[in-house]
């Protein structure tokens, strides 16, 4: 099984968080879906996926910023995910941080990216999110077409594009 690590040295901890739940949530997908690559927190797999913030990606964002290395033979050498350092939701009451549930389907949708899955399609990998915001901040969610997220949940072309990739 493929090892991947994902460096998140350096995030605040709101992001720290929600790159660990994608993590987590991510892989139980892959399991799943006999996807065979495993994402580690921190891990010591020589596969990096670098996640940092980027002041450049507005606020209002909810997309990161991606690049990805394969080698000539197809293997992955190495990622870097930038997000945005604050992502912010419209409210009644002005303007507050999205919740937890936003920060880990952007940094999801990114590690996915970061995987080698470079198009858009739907569910996790849908081009275009909507805030939809959340009575209280961890009910906040993104809407792609009619579907909710979180919970993290990937299209079959997307399986079968990561499956190609990861075997
Ligand atoms: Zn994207």
């Amino acid at each position: 099984m493929a090892r991947v690590s994902v460096k998140i040295v350096g995030l605040s901890a709101d992001w720290a968080a929600a790159c660990r739940q994608a993590v987590t949530h991510l892989n139980a997908v892959f399991s799943a879906k006999r996807i065979k690559v495993v994402l580690e927190t921190n891990g010591a797999s020589v596969t990096v996926i670098s996640v940092r913030t980027d002041a450049s990606i507005q606020g209002n964002a909810v997309h990161g910023r991606t690049t990805s290395e394969f080698n000539s033979a197809g293997g992955m050498l190495r990622a870097e995910v930038r997000l945005p350092v604050n992502v912010t939701i419209n409210t009644p009451s002005g303007l507050r941080n999205a919740g937890p549930g936003i920060l880990e389907v952007i940094a999801g949708h990114d590690f996915v990216h970061a995987l080698g899955h470079d198009e858009h399609n739907s569910h996790l990998m849908s081009q275009t999110m909507y805030k939809e915001m959340g009575d209280r901040a961890a009910q906040d969610k993104l809407r792609a077409g009619a579907i909710h997220l979180p919970p993290l949940a990937l299209s079959d072309k997307s399986v079968a594009t990561l499956k190609a990739l990861w075997g």
